[in-house]
């Protein structure tokens, strides 16, 4: 096994192993966010430098095609002019002032021009900050406490809603939470997803307890695996006819798949959407909204109490905003078509290879998932079918080619508006390579399979 974990990542980054040695001086695992530290990879994570349009470069000098664009934000390609200006102008206006802007309202108000049930709006710091606000708005207006989830879906590292988590929790595996009390988890219901029977059926039992369901808008944090046509909606009827509310969680979809985020390609009127990434183009800005009525329990407004020294800190919202500003619709359609030929490419690359695949999209966001059989996956279980050793040989040749995809099976691969010449072609030219890649770990293990029957 070593040999062959070895054999699959031969490409040294020695400046980047120095500084990885030293990270883990000092930060846990070497990382502040556990899936960049390519535990499920395997390999030296790479510590990166600068970042220009669809290119990042490491710190061993090695350029990459950025596939992950920091988890969604990057949807302008790195170091766009415009948004960079318009972070250095606010930078030199002042920093944080801890007392209102006016940005904050413009930014609020693009939002609420793009998704129409969003009649107020708050702006925080973080994903995860705007979901457990939204929840603890949810909990305080309702008077109710038990909170639905889905398992895959991730929705930041809120307490409540770690129990069957994708993205990182996922990635490593990881059985329980510690960390968790049972207090804090044993108000959540964790639901198998696109499973409307389940939905209905703890409704039946306990729908008058229930606060709120909350689900990704279409989840990437399991790979991705869009809601079945109408699922959303019918989390929208379920919910209102027990006086529950509905949270559609759009940190990831927001502002990246159209200009009104998934709520664009599938408008259900949620209660409250939580967004982020793409808001905050590169900076910690986020928000949660919703009905005017429901918002209107906040303090100091009302007397659900949700606060933060940085919220619609200046130079966040001004990179934000102007990221939203430069989304004109030839970025959201020039991100559909190449997120289309990559697709096209990579599954017919595998295709060629004879290595069994899905490819799965919500609109410009998708991934490939190594499933045995080429069946729809729709909920976490089958996305945990996967060969996860497939994506790993896939992973590392692309990287070794020079394309950066995220490191784990279990991510969305984030296109953007810059991927597009000398960097698209270098991401096609590889692919086959990294499919052959991803078809030798059969071999190899049918090799080793022999090798210990004839022994
Ligand atoms: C990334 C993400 C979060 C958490 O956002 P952070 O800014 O990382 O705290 C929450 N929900 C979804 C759907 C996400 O993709």
């Amino acid at each position: 096994m070593t040999s062959l974990d070895s054999s699959l990542h031969p490409y040294e980054a020695p400046v980047s192993a120095g500084l990885f040695a030293r990270g883990q001086q000092i930060t846990p695992g070497g990382v502040n966010s556990p899936v960049r530290a390519f535990r499920a990879v395997g390999g030296t994570p790479r510590f990166m430098v600068e970042g220009s349009g669809p290119w990042i470069t490491d710190a061993d000098g090695r350029r990459y095609v950025d596939l992950v664009s920091s988890w969604g934000p990057m949807i302008l390609g790195h170091a766009h002019p415009a948004v960079v200006e318009a972070v250095a102008a606010a930078a030199r206006r002042g920093l944080s002032f801890g007392a209102p802007t006016e940005g904050e309202l413009d930014l609020a108000e693009e939002i609420r021009r793009r998704v129409a049930p969003v009649e107020r709006i708050r702006l925080v710091n973080s994903g995860t900050e705007a979901v457990l606000s939204a929840v603890r708005l949810a909990r305080g207006a309702t008077g109710r406490p038990l909170l639905v989830k889905f398992a895959g879906n991730y929705h930041g590292h809120v307490d409540a809603l770690l129990a069957s988590a994708g993205s990182g929790v996922a990635t490593l595996g990881l059985p329980d939470t510690p960390g968790v009390t049972t207090g804090a988890a044993a108000d959540t219901i964790v639901l198998p997803y696109n499973d409307v029977a389940a939905v209905e059926a703890v409704f039946a039992e306990r729908g008058n307890q229930i606060a709120a369901v909350i689900s990704e808008a279409a989840p990437g944090n399991m790979g991705v695996v869009p809601p079945l046509d109408g699922f959303n909606a019918e989390l929208r009827r379920i919910t209102a006819a027990s006086g529950a509310l509905l949270i559609l969680d759009e940190v990831m979809t927001g502002f990246r798949v159209s200009p009104a985020g998934w709520y664009g390609l599938d408008p259900v009127d949620a209660d409250l959407f939580t967004f982020g990434k793409v808001m905050g183009g590169g900076l910690p800005a986020a928000a949660f909204g919703g009905r005017a009525d429901l918002m209107a329990h906040l303090a100091p407004s009302g007397p659900v109490y949700q606060a933060g020294t940085l919220s619609g800190n200046p130079v966040a919202v001004a990179a934000g905003l102007t990221t939203l500003r430069h989304c004109t619709d030839e970025v959201y359609a020039h991100c559909d078509e190449v997120s289309a030929v990559l697709r096209g490419a990579a599954s017919a690359a595998l295709f060629a290879e004879g290595v069994p695949h899905r490819v799965q999209q919500a609109g410009n966001m998708f991934s490939v998932f190594f499933v045995p059989d080429e069946r729809q996956v729709r909920d976490y279980d089958d996305a945990r079918t996967q060969d996860v050793a497939r994506y790993t040989a896939f992973f590392h040749a692309l990287l070794a080619r020079g394309v950066y995809l995220p490191p784990s099976a279990f991510e969305a691969w984030f296109v953007n508006a810059q991927l597009t010449g000398e960097a698209l072609e270098q991401v096609l030219e590889a692919l086959p390579a990294a499919a052959r890649a991803a078809a030798e770990v059969e071999r190899h293990r049918t090799g080793a399979l022999e090798s210990e029957r004839s022994s």
